[in-house]
């Protein structure tokens, strides 16, 4: 499904307002029943139905009557609330094509505003099931409900910290720029999965790196649990980036062996059966999942010896329990200011919200070249209307 741009030029401040309205709701409300999102959005002359009606014109909220009047945020409510976000700090002016369709994510390229391209990863978790995603990841240990709102801000997180954590290391990762919600801005990496290189010049160089990188991040506490043909990028000299982190987890984890074999085994496997390298041991392992390493280099865990630092226990890769937690609290405190709001039950609720997104003033300050009749004529002119997005689905 292609998606209109217009719906984000043209987009007013009200209907950020109200969409942001919806968003806050969701911090408790599967569906955000129509008169709390009322009592958030507080638009001056009400309307906030009408408003509502537009916002689901443009898919950006999804209504539900079924148990009472509400709405929920759709996904692309919520990659607008991201991008306008980013867009109103500066990061980008320009949204373009897609580059990558992953399991849980879309990829784009965006454009800064001296024209240079970085890749914008949008987090899709709730595309799996939340049974799948609850027994592959960890990072609903401590939370008894959830959302895909919050399971991909938290993916989007991590993958973000553990970007920048790598890359102050010297590992071969993009640069990490900013992160909203469940987008993360990186570095446009040259190159391309290793899935679709037909053939290397130095094949063994390439291994060699490779199995390198998952024996360096060890020794830093780290596994990467999904180090395959997908996740490793190789641009024409050959160079070497890994991508996509947010399933990491610590060396202290309970299966971390199983993950570091199978780590392992996916490079021995692809480089032996794909591009035909023999290895030391004089036997080409295409199974997998060989423990039979005596005698051969393959690197095996019970070898590896933490003795790079401590990036695990920085990082408590596996999963966001209290630490991560109160990580994502101090991000939030950073980024947002609070709002108290009443509940549809009167209680007071202290929700929090991105105020860039908010009142006049700060869109004012934010999107600094719009004149005050644009703002009166109530539209999102100027940097929204260069934005080109093309939003494929
Ligand atoms: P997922 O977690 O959904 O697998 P990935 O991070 O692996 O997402 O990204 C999916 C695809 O998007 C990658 O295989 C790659 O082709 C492309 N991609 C991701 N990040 C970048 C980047 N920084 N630069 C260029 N291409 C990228
Ligand atoms: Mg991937």
């Amino acid at each position: 499904m292609k998606l209109d741009v217009n719906a984000l030029r043209y987009l007013t401040t009200d209907d950020f307002r109200v969409l942001t309205a919806v968003e806050m709701g969701m911090r408790n409300h599967q569906i955000v029943p129509v008169v709390l999102i009322e009592r958030i959005a507080k638009l001056k002359h009400g309307g906030t139905y009408k408003v509502l009606k537009n916002l689901l014109k443009h898919k950006l909220v999804h209504h539900d009557s079924s148990k009472y009047d509400g709405f929920r945020l759709t996904y692309l409510g919520y990659d607008f609330l991201a991008i306008k976000t980013l867009v109103n700090r500066g990061v980008f002016v320009s949204v373009g094509r897609q580059i990558g369709v992953g399991k849980e994510s879309d990829i784009f390229e965006v454009a800064t505003e001296d024209g240079t391209i970085m890749a914008m990863k949008l987090h899709r978790l709730g595309r799996v099931s939340f049974r799948a995603v609850k027994t592959k990841r960890d990072y609903l240990r401590h939370r008894s409900s959830f959302n895909w709102l919050y399971l991909s801000r938290l993916a989007a997180l991590k993958e973000y910290a553990f970007m920048k954590a790598l890359g102050e290391h010297g590992f071969p990762v993009p640069n990490a720029v900013e992160c909203n919600r469940h987008c993360i801005i990186m570095s446009l990496v040259q190159g391309y999965p290793l899935v679709q290189v037909r053939q290397l010049e130095n094949p063994d160089v390439v291994f060699e790196t490779i199995i390198g990188l998952v024996v360096r991040l060890a020794k830093y506490g780290l596994i990467h649990c999904d180090f395959n043909e997908f996740n490793i990028m190789v641009d024409d000299d050959e160079k070497v980036t890994m991508i996509d982190f947010p399933q990491m987890v610590s060396i202290s984890h309970r299966n971390a062996q199983m993950y570091f074999d199978r780590d392992v085994g996916c490079v021995y496997k692809y480089f032996g059966k794909r591009l035909n390298l023999s290895f030391n041991d004089g036997e080409k392992d295409c199974d997998g999942h060989d423990s039979d390493n005596e005698g051969s280099n393959r690197p095996s865990f019970s070898n590896i010896t933490k003795s790079e630092g401590l990036l695990d226990k920085e990082l408590a890769a596996s999963g966001f329990s209290h630490k991560e937690q109160d990580v994502i609290d101090k991000f939030m405190e950073e980024n947002t200011e609070e709002m108290n709001v009443d509940d549809e039950d009167g209680n007071d609720t202290t929700l929090s919200t991105d105020l860039d997104s908010l009142p006049l003033d700060d869109l004012k300050n934010a999107i600094n070249s719009i004149t005050d009749e644009e703002v009166e004529n109530d539209h999102i002119v100027k940097k929204m209307q260069m934005l080109h997005i093309y939003l494929l689905r």
